[in-house]
């Protein structure tokens, strides 16, 4: 069966950097519901259209196309007296963006009664390598394509 929009993809990946160097690999296979539903980046379903199980590829992925450019304005100096306690770095907090929308910061470092965020995607501003193995191709159900997005096996339980 090919991949087409309303299938069910279940794939297995591993992305690195442009180096090579590796950044994740999928320990369970990853499912996500095809046809522009926004479960997987755009390029990837792109690569995957008409595709069958047993496909595999490897794309290289500019910053754009995958986890988007940095935006600085999203990087953040706090006093440490304003920083909610037990955050530690390596942990996030939700703040809100310069137009007032709620967004996820992390937390880069902490110096002397300065506390660093960034609320950039980890890996915005990389270009990115993903190898990719499709492993399975079904329909989806009525109810998956209404939800928009997997139930079941390593999909939405609810
Ligand atoms: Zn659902």
């Amino acid at each position: 069966m090919k991949i087409a929009k309303d299938t069910v993809v279940t794939l297995k990946y591993k992305v690195s950097e442009a180096s090579g160097k590796l950044i994740e690999e999928s320990k369970e296979p990853m499912v996500y519901l095809h046809g522009g539903y926004n479960n997987t980046l755009p390029k990837i379903e792109e690569a995957l259209e008409g595709k069958e199980a047993g496909f595999d590829c490897t794309l290289d992925l500019q910053p754009e196309d995958a986890f988007g450019v940095r935006d600085e304005s999203l990087v953040r100096v706090i006093p440490k007296s304003e920083f909610p306690p037990g955050v530690k770095v390596g942990g996030q907090l939700e703040g809100r963006s310069d137009d007032g929308t709620p967004h996820v910061f992390h937390v880069m470092k902490i110096k002397g009664p300065e506390v660093h965020l960034d609320g950039n995607h980890p890996l915005a501003g990389k270009a990115l390598k993903f190898h990719i193995k499709v492993t399975g191709v079904r329909m989806a159900s009525g109810e998956e394509i209404a939800h928009g997005h997997v139930h079941g096996e390593h999909g939405h339980h609810h």
